[in-house]
């Protein structure tokens, strides 16, 4: 079969690579045959294994939905009663977390860091320090909106100095960016299929504390459908998810997790950081700037600040890219106008260059300056 191969420069779903695409088509079979149980089975271990956890004492509960079926269950679940939250607010994902929260009526500190720089750690441990009923921290690994990364290492100790659990939000850095659950003082990660292991999207899964997922049994119960306990003991029970899982989703994660292995962490990592020379090469050519200084990124997202030309229109450029199978996409900051492009996917530096090419001869085609401009500095 030829599939067209489109180059997806959006944070995820991204480029797949034609072997995870097939692996969707098999033979019908009902998801409570064991022989599905055992295809979830390998992928569980596999995903803890990606965060470099023991699958004794780390486990993976997969979900039916998109990634913030995991911040809604995470959040939800493992909040004892009593307790409140810390949530490290500093971008469009944690501002999410708090907006789960407050839909669920639960008690949480909502503590605001500026969007461009790493969160004030001082602030974080003064307020650990002057509450003692934080339940669990919470913080975005990976700002996806800005490509701000945040120090997951070092809240995750300040939350367990203080008792805390640390609950983290890898979604658009769990297999992209190395993270290893012991050395970052991970209780609770989780992340989605279509993201860094470059699968299908409609699975998104947690990632954490066995010990600490049983202890959840006594908490209290805020949703039926997302509760992490009842989704865990299902599988531990029966190996299966407590309702129907996204079958075909499944195997090509599964088709995915292989290609992960294959490809290796470091090889991995180091395309994405390849692809994001590349996508740097381009700004600093064109004379774009970012709204985050290199410093704090992550290396996975630019989120580049639109020029002051009249002619300037993301649509148009958009469109244009678009049509040659190059996919641009939206910023998401509240008091600029950004677009983003991301090192994701299946993709490497010539996909960059190429694309490139056809960014160029869309900014041409529309009549903006190069270098593009702008009003201030
Ligand atoms: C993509 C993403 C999510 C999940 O978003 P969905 O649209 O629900 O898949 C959550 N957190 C971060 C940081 C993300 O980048």
């Amino acid at each position: 079969m030829n599939i067209k191969r489109n180059i997806l420069l959006n944070p995820g779903p991204g480029t797949t690579t034609d072997t995870v695409k097939m692996a969707q088509v098999v033979p019908d079979i009902c998801p409570r045959e064991k022989e599905f149980a055992g295809i979830m089975d390998p992928l569980r271990n596999d995903l803890v294994k990606i965060a470099h956890g023991d699958p004794k004492e780390y486990t993976s509960v997969l979900f039916c939905g998109s990634g913030t079926i995991c911040i809604d269950v995470a959040l939800n679940s493992l909040l004892d009663a009593g307790k409140k939250a810390l949530v490290v607010q500093n971008g469009a994902y944690s501002q999410r977390a708090c907006d789960v929260l407050r839909y669920y009526g639960m008690p949480f500190i909502e503590l605001a860091q500026p969007v461009d720089r790493k969160p004030d750690l001082a602030q974080v441990e003064k307020a650990l320090a002057e509450n003692d009923d934080i339940g669990y921290v919470y913080m975005t690994h990976h700002e996806t909106g800005t490509g701000l990364l945040n120090p997951i290492r070092e809240v995750g100790a300040l939350a367990h100095k203080y008792g805390a659990f640390f609950i983290t939000d890898t979604t658009s850095s769990y297999g992209l960016i190395p993270v290893d659950v012991y050395k970052d003082n991970i209780d609770f990660c989780m992340s989605s299929a279509q993201k860094g292991i470059m699968a299908m999207s409609g699975l998104s899964f947690i990632i954490g504390r066995r010990d600490l997922i049983e202890k959840s049994k006594d908490f209290p119960k805020r949703s039926y459908y997302c509760n992490l306990y009842m989704q865990y003991e299902y599988f531990e029970k029966t190996g299966e998810m407590h309702f129907t899982p996204p079958v075909q989703t499944i195997y090509a994660a599964v088709q995915a997790v292989k290609e992960y292995f294959a490809e290796g962490e470091e090889n991995k990592f180091a395309r994405h950081r390849r692809v994001n020379e590349a996508i740097k090469a381009g700004i600093d050519r064109y004379g774009f700037k970012e709204a985050l200084d290199r410093s704090v990124q992550s290396g996975l997202v630019s989120a580049i600040l639109y020029p002051d030309d009249p002619d300037w229109d993301f649509e148009k450029i958009h469109d244009y890219c678009y049509e040659r199978g190059f996919t641009i996409y939206p910023g998401k900051m509240q008091n600029k106008g950004t677009f983003r492009l991301c090192a994701y996917g299946a993709i490497d530096e010539k996909d960059i260059e190429d694309f490139w090419k056809v960014f160029e001869e869309a900014l041409k085609t529309y009549h903006i300056a190069v270098p593009v401009q702008y009003n201030h500095g």
